[in-house]
């Protein structure tokens, strides 16, 4: 088959998949997405309460969650295009936090927020958490407040296989690298790679159509989310190197709703320590090739 039909091929699927359906060589067969009968079920605290926190309540009188996420970000965070579902590992860690907050699965409202846009999200009351390959940092946790960190994951390199000069962000330089607007991953090319020529959009999966189109030489950010589009996509796309950082992800919620944080720092703790966690890492990114770690420490901050 000839590179462009492979390239648009890929592109097509990449585009139109759904998680069910997913693409593999020649467009089939399938690869392997989440099954929704694998997936965990969690039990929903039915008489929790929290008082204390001004988005619960806000949440509680309207009778559902309102929850951030990405919707094109394979195994992590995907929006099937004709039912409109969200599926992925942090959709699953929002699930959990919802169960634990007294909202069953039929109570949660996902809804799409570009990396770029999550602060003036959650300062805005738009949602009531953000669960989406957040990075936790100092920076940020001056506008918003972190609940977690549940997973840690590091920026890598995402190229074509017939890439050969690219191996390392040191490799960048007189090269084309896309992220997105707003990312730590863009913020660190940035910095500390002054000769990559960076480019930027809203979202990785622009980064990646441009790069099959060979618009871009490189797309960066967390090697989670790398590994995800490799994954549907292995003839055309490889990740190359070592993770060049450490991103945490953390469950964002707005500033100063302590009481919020914390009830989801023990929610989360409690779904590590009963298996939901590690079930639902395997029913997801685990599908991607990633083994299944230990989550990491969470970090129970004090109020600020
Ligand atoms: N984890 C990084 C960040 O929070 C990159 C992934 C993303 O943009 O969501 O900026």
């Amino acid at each position: 088959m000839s590179r462009t039909r492979r390239v648009l091929g890929a592109l097509l699927c990449l585009l139109t998949t759904a998680l069910a359906a997913g693409c593999g060589k020649d467009g089939s067969p399938p690869v392997k997405g989440p099954k929704t009968d694998q997936l965990p079920r969690y039990r929903v605290d039915t008489g929790f309460r929290l008082p204390d926190s001004p988005t619960w309540r806000t949440a509680r009188g309207r009778g559902h969650l309102v929850v951030g996420a990405k919707e094109d970000q394979p195994y992590l965070g995907e929006k099937d295009p004709a039912g409109g579902g969200y599926s992925g590992f942090d959709i699953e860690i929002a699930r959990m936090m919802a169960a634990s907050l007294g909202f069953g699965p039929g109570s949660v409202r996902f809804r799409t927020i570009a990396s770029a846009n999550r602060e003036t999200a959650l300062q805005n009351g738009q949602i009531d958490y953000y669960v989406g390959t957040y990075t936790v940092n100092a920076l940020r946790k001056k506008l918003v407040g972190f609940a977690g960190p549940y997973y840690l994951a590091g920026q890598g390199l995402l190229v074509r296989t017939d890439e050969n000069d690219i191996k390392g962000p040191q490799d960048l330089a007189g090269r084309t690298v896309c992220s997105a607007a707003g990312s730590t991953p863009y913020q660190r090319i940035a910095a500390d790679y002054p000769k990559a020529r960076l480019v930027s959009y809203d979202t990785y999966s622009i980064c990646v159509d441009n790069l099959l189109t060979y618009q871009v030489d490189a797309v960066t950010t967390d090697d989670a989310i790398l590994l995800g589009f490799a994954a549907k996509a292995p003839d055309e796309m490889k990740v190359v190197g070592k993770p060049f950082s450490q991103e945490p992800y953390g469950i964002g919620v707005p500033r100063g709703d302590d009481a919020l944080r914390f009830a989801l720092d023990d929610a989360l703790a409690a779904h590590e320590r009963n298996g939901d966690w590690r079930r639902a890492f395997k029913a997801t990114l685990g599908l991607s090739g990633a083994p299944v770690p230990r989550p990491p420490h969470i970090d129970r901050y004090p109020a600020n």
